[in-house]
């Protein structure tokens, strides 16, 4: 992954950022308390209606319903003036409590949009499981179509928008893993073995054992 605050790569075992010195702890320090984020949506500033809140949390109970590996959450919120995007998202994302400790590293599959309805901001973060399988076109694209209503203050259906555009690129992403991988359903392993040439088999020196 890349630093949230210079963009330089960053290993996630590593406390602190090599170039810019950012940290989780440096975070805490420059933004003070956090908010405590419920999954799946986050409105404590209460701009959205009870009727959008319901039109939301709909939408990411059908999205984790498709994708049930996958929790989402929305998380409505008016930043300080002034506060930078990229690490205030990766602070909230690690500290707002939203995952168990069980959803740690690699098994953080989470899925965290924020729209700032003051500024008009918006900003996805996926948790390590998910960063390095998802391509960040598919998200750019998601927030690209919620970007517009967003701007038009329908703070909600900018939400909906993202998670409709999120699951068709999840959808074409896993539709191409078979050319990804030439994969062949008619292929089989004694197949291949019915093939190969006798004196090839003799040779065989130990790369591959089975
Ligand atoms: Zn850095």
């Amino acid at each position: 992954m890349l630093c949230p605050a210079c963009e330089h790569p960053l290993e996630e075992t590593i406390a602190a950022c090599a170039k810019c010195g950012f940290s989780l702890s440096q975070a805490d320090a420059q933004f003070g308390a956090v908010l405590q984020a419920q999954p799946r949506l986050t409105d404590l500033q209460g701009n959205l209606s009870k009727s959008s809140r319901t039109s939301v949390l709909k939408a990411t109970l059908e999205f984790e319903q498709r994708f049930p590996t996958i929790p989402f959450t929305t998380l409505i919120h008016a930043a300080p003036e002034g506060t930078p995007y990229r690490p205030y998202l990766f602070w909230l994302f690690n500290r707002s409590g939203l995952h168990t400790a069980l959803e740690k590293a690699g098994a953080n599959r989470h899925i965290l949009l924020w729209i700032d309805p003051d500024a008009c901001h918006l900003s996805a973060i996926l948790g390590y499981g998910l960063e390095p399988l998802v391509p960040d076109s598919i998200i750019q694209e998601s927030l690209a179509a919620a970007r517009p209503l967003a701007q038009s203050g329908q703070v909600a259906q900018a939400a909906i928008a993202f998670m409709r555009q999120l699951d068709l690129g999840l959808v074409n992403l896993q539709s191409q893993l078979p050319e990804i991988f030439g994969w062949s359903p008619e292929g089989t392993w004694s197949a291949l073995e019915d093939e190969m040439d006798p004196r090839e088999m003799d040779r065989a020196d130990g790369i591959l054992t089975y």
